[in-house]
């Protein structure tokens, strides 16, 4: 009889122990058109994500460009166009809320567009270059003008504390948003690592920040102690850092010392330990004053970030040292797409679970982590043949006709990439094949003698239409579902998909009503 007791205690208490360990969640990140711009609309999108399994909409309410997607009454001249009479975020928190999801609004934090509203009002708050240029200088691949402008995260008072963080105080002041969540929270590392920030205010903070000479007896100079034979031994003997001529240099000649100078004279040239460690400085302080102004504002809402998949090396490219922040960030999302993953698929599906193992380990699992897939990125090898063609034939239609050498060669380089394209598709999407066919001979035929403007013109178009609207069943599912599985061999807290519209557009929704559901009845 006792131990008939026993047992059913420890059965109870089994079952108890089970039920009370925390359900994986599910997490998707969206943008506007998603939702659409009527109340049918964001309510037929929230039924999509319930179906789905979607615990938390990460929605996009500031985007690249500084676009606003709520009635903002600071800054009312950057609501987006169309955006004016609908109130997005309101009415996805309704409806969201109506149906046990919860909402947090993604903003993309120092990116601006080249005629934004804040860049309009405030140009002096962009990070500049060694040669006083703001990222619109730089350049994607090795012409396509880069179309956005960074804003420096270090001047006070500037984009950080005049703007980007009184628009999280107004979210959380204004709406019933679960949490906040921080997208490119970081210096540019994708164009430009080293170049940003040498602003005037930076140029001057850098040194101050380090302490790299003193503002008292300023233009008294002290050399290295000798009392090691090992030069750089002697760094504690207080030798001047920053040259005699420090007023006199231009931006480019500082910018030069920060990056490339020596600490001390005849040691190696270490001096830009001091530029990384500013810029990490000040992403860590950006983070810890908005979750403290946002709690402040509404001590419920809680504060998310979209990180790059290594901390350590952020730390060094971007500034972002994201395994520091369990003070502030309640859940981090890190963005461990396969863009940012070199070899195969099927190494990616391993280092997925060895980096989001890893990257628990870094946070010492202070706060929940959720490990972030984006579905389009998963078919490299479904898509590269698509991409060559479109690239080929952008290249193609910039040649005059005279060159028919140059026209033969990219003709054939669009015939191969079909070839290769070619024996999915008709398997798959027999009449797409059919139509692509006739579409790339007649621009490839007889060496691409017979490409016109016309049907180079058809083609392209074909070519971004099959790519927006992926037809049903020609990218392998299996490949999202995979990925998913492999990053919860790390037991990460929850899972992060990106995007709804990559879900619409390739066709993958239901796989997350299988996945996510198999989790929901474990
Ligand atoms: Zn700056």
């Amino acid at each position: 009889m006792k131990l008939r007791i026993f047992l059913i205690a420890l059965l109870v208490f089994a079952g108890a122990a089970e039920s009370s360990a925390a359900p994986e969640v599910h997490a998707l990140w969206a943008h506007p058109p998603e939702a659409g711009k009527t109340v049918e609309s964001v309510r037929a999108f929230v039924a999509k994500c319930k179906r789905a399994h979607i615990d938390v909409i990460v929605m996009d309410v500031k985007d690249s460009v500084g676009g606003l997607y709520w009635k903002s009454k600071k800054f009312p001249q950057a609501i987006a166009p169309g955006y004016e009479n609908f109130d997005m975020l309101e009415h996805l928190v309704r409806e969201a809320h109506a149906v046990g999801i919860r909402v947090d609004a993604w903003l993309v934090d120092y990116l601006e567009g080249a005629n934004g509203a804040a860049i309009r009002a405030h140009p002096e708050w962009a990070q500049l270059n060694p040669n006083g240029e703001t990222t619109l200088s730089e350049t994607l691949g090795k012409t396509r003008p880069y179309p956005y402008v960074w804003m420096c995260p270090a001047q006070r008072p500037g984009y950080t504390d005049q703007w980007l963080i009184p628009l999280y105080e107004e979210i959380a002041a204004n709406y019933k948003v679960d949490s906040l969540h921080h997208d490119y929270v970081r210096y540019p590392g994708d164009v430009a690592p080293d170049s940003y920030c040498f602003c005037d205010y930076c140029l001057k903070n850098i040194p101050r920040y380090a302490m790299l000479s003193y503002q008292t007896r300023a233009g008294e100079r002290y050399r290295v102690g000798g009392a090691q034979p090992l030069i750089q031994a002697n760094w504690w003997s207080d030798p001047t850092m920053i040259p005699s001529n420090w007023n006199d240099l231009d931006r480019r000649e500082k910018a030069d010392f920060i990056l490339n100078g020596r600490t001390i004279p005849g040691g190696p040239p270490d001096m830009r330990y001091f530029f990384y460690d500013y810029r990490v400085h000040q992403i860590d302080r950006f983070v810890r004053e908005t979750t403290e102004r946002v709690k402040k504002a509404n001590p419920k809402a809680e504060v998310s970030a979209a990180v790059f998949k290594n901390p350590i090396i952020s730390a060094r490219f971007i500034g972002q040292h994201w395994d520091r922040w369990n003070p502030w960030i309640d859940v981090y999302m890190p963005m461990t797409y396969r863009s940012h993953f070199a070899g195969s698929f099927d190494a990616y599906l391993e280092h997925l679970t060895e980096t989001t193992q890893r990257q628990l380990e870094w946070i010492g699992r202070g706060r929940p982590l959720y490990a972030g897939i984006a579905s389009t990125y998963l078919f490299r090898e479904e898509y590269q043949p698509y991409d060559t063609m479109r690239d080929r034939l952008s290249e193609m239609q910039a040649l005059p006709s005279s060159d028919a050498k140059g026209r033969a060669a990219k003709a054939g380089l669009i015939a191969a990439a079909f070839n290769e394209a070619r024996p999915r598709l008709v398997q798959i999407v027999p009449n797409v094949a059919k139509d692509l066919d006739t579409l790339v001979s007649s621009v490839t035929a007889n060496n691409g003698s017979g490409a016109t403007a016309a049907n180079m013109d058809q083609l392209a178009k074909r070519l971004a239409a099959f790519r927006a609207d992926i037809p049903p069943g020609f990218l392998p599912q299996e490949k999202l579902a995979a990925s998913i599985n492999a990053a919860r061999k790390a037991k990460p807290d929850g899972i992060a998909i990106f995007a709804a519209g990559s879900l619409d557009r390739e066709k993958m929704w239901e796989v997350l009503e299988r996945e996510f559901k198999t989790e929901a009845a474990r």
